[in-house]
């Protein structure tokens, strides 16, 4: 029976529920005046139930889709305004016990497995600041023995310890298995970002078939967010789905019930939605994955969302390829990972890359190679301004003191600042003489369209401060 406050995993994601929802828009997606009004609410940054976006999704024309690519965008201008925040990857240790069909790091691929030591993370940090990050995403595979949550926890605490001369890392956000109520406690002791955990599928059955060891536990793994918030005390937390697992329509209209459980059971919705989408890994069999998703309903689906969750950090990944990433930014993605690697060492390459024999892999293939720089100048080419921003965080703005800053449509005013500020410290500290003087038009240009005066000469004083070596200077 369907129950959003419930914290029974079944009933949040009611199966006849996602069923009943997709029935009912098979009926309702000719009624063009009905569509008109969803994207009517959807533009007043309401949101949309899961059976309103259900409906979206079934639209089929380029016409009606272009329609809901318009809306997608003028809502995340209107809430997050044109900066892209940035963030890498880190990939802790490949060790795991689980066996998930889709991941080059499950339990039967015989690839070279390894761990970093305190020493080699302080070198993978050290590569990743002199790229300029600021925001890092840890990931680990599942191995209690190998990987207990205290090597994760003194991780994130040697990651804050390090300082660099042109700063630190500001924000350490986690990617971890499910894991118990005293262990999500660990991870806000230590001062944990996001927690990040995707429900690969929320289709009961598939989920069940893909998984193997304890990762298989469906209710354990659903229900692990309500363990993070409730009991964890964790402020943020982000979800998504692995697309191409199951139909990509359950999937998302179950994603964003899983959303309205939270805010319903929480009392705030999840902070971020991941978009990874299955990817050929090592000892994959991609090929025999049915329900892989094609670009058009990727977009479409992607869009769907950004009018259903308005205030939700939108993810993109490096799995999408440098040409279709740019597609997808115009229709509301709000962060990116940029010259990710997605494997153990992969930054400073001090981890040895062959271990007993066998030679380490990534976890999946990427599809956007480019260095941070390249990417930097590819979004100021195309009018975003990249931002190294982690304010909200450590200015304590966080699960339900975020959410009605963003729903009264004042973040805006913190985040153009917040990214012009930390994109001056990346000219300066990180760019070479094309993306400098690229960037200086964009934030001269940029900087006027603060819309507080007062704030607008706070942000110039600040830049000014930046250009004569201050730093970490934020709204
Ligand atoms: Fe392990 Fe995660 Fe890969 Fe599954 S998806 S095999 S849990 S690393
Ligand atoms: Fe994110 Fe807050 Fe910075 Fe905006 S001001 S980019 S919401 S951390």
């Amino acid at each position: 029976m369907y129950n959003p406050k419930s914290k029974d995993a079944n009933e949040f994601i009611d199966n006849n529920e996602v069923i009943e929802s997709i029935e009912e828009a098979k009926k309702l997606v000719n009624d063009a005046q009905y569509i008109e009004k969803i994207l009517e609410k959807a533009e007043t940054c309401k949101g949309l139930t899961h059976r309103e976006a259900a409906v979206l999704l079934e639209l089929e024309d380029d016409a009606a889709l272009e329609k809901i690519y318009k809306s997608a965008k003028k809502i995340k201008e209107k809430i997050y305004g044109n900066r892209i925040v940035l963030f890498a990857p880190l990939y802790l240790s490949n060790y795991c016990v689980n066996n998930c069909k889709y991941c080059a790091y499950k339990c039967s691929n015989k690839i070279g497995r390894t761990q970093l030591s305190q020493e080699q993370l302080k070198e993978e940090v050290r590569a990743l600041e002199a790229l300029g990050h600021k925001r890092l995403l840890l990931e680990a595979g599942e191995d209690d023995e190998k990987c207990p949550i205290d090597y994760v926890v003194d991780c994130i605490k040697t990651i804050y310890a390090e300082k660099f001369k042109n700063g630190s890392i500001r924000r350490v956000n986690v990617d971890i298995a499910a894991t118990t109520a005293e262990n999500y406690v660990k991870l806000k002791e230590v001062g944990i970002g996001t927690y990040l955990l995707f429900q690969e599928t929320y289709h009961k059955p598939t989920y069940e078939k893909v998984h193997a060891g304890p990762k298989k536990n469906y209710e354990w793994h659903t229900e692990a967010m309500d363990r993070a918030m409730l009991d964890g005390k964790i402020d943020d937390v982000g979800i998504g789905v692995l697309y191409g697992l199951y139909d990509y329509k359950y999937d998302t209209i179950a994603m964003l019930m899983h959303a309205e459980h939270l805010e319903a059971a929480a009392g705030v919705g999840p902070h971020t939605i991941s978009f990874p989408r299955l990817l050929p890994a090592e000892g994959v069999d991609y090929k025999s994955f049915p329900y892989l998703v094609k670009d058009r309903d990727f977009k479409k689906l992607a869009a769907v969302t950004r009018l259903a969750v308005p205030y939700t950090g939108m993810i993109l990944t490096t799995r999408e390829n440098a040409e279709f990433r740019r597609e997808l930014l115009d229709i509301g993605f709000s962060q990116m990972s940029a010259g990710s690697s997605v494997g153990v060492g992969g930054y400073s390459d001090t981890a040895k890359k062959v271990h007993e024999g066998l030679e380490e892999k990534p976890q999946f293939n990427l599809a956007d190679h480019r260095k941070p720089m390249d990417v930097i100048k590819g979004l100021v080419k195309d009018g975003y301004i990249p931002s190294y921003c982690t304010a909200c965080y450590r200015e304590g703005r966080t699960g339900d003191r975020f959410m009605p800053l963003a729903k009264s449509g004042q973040i805006g005013n913190f985040c153009l600042p917040n990214a012009l500020l930390t994109f001056e410290e990346y000219l300066k500290d990180y760019a070479d003489e094309e993306l400098k003087v690229m960037g200086k038009e964009l934030i001269d240009r940029e900087i006027q369209n603060i819309p507080d005066a007062r704030r607008r000469e706070k942000a110039l004083s600040y830049l000014e401060r930046i250009r004569s070596g201050d730093r970490d200077l934020r709204f």
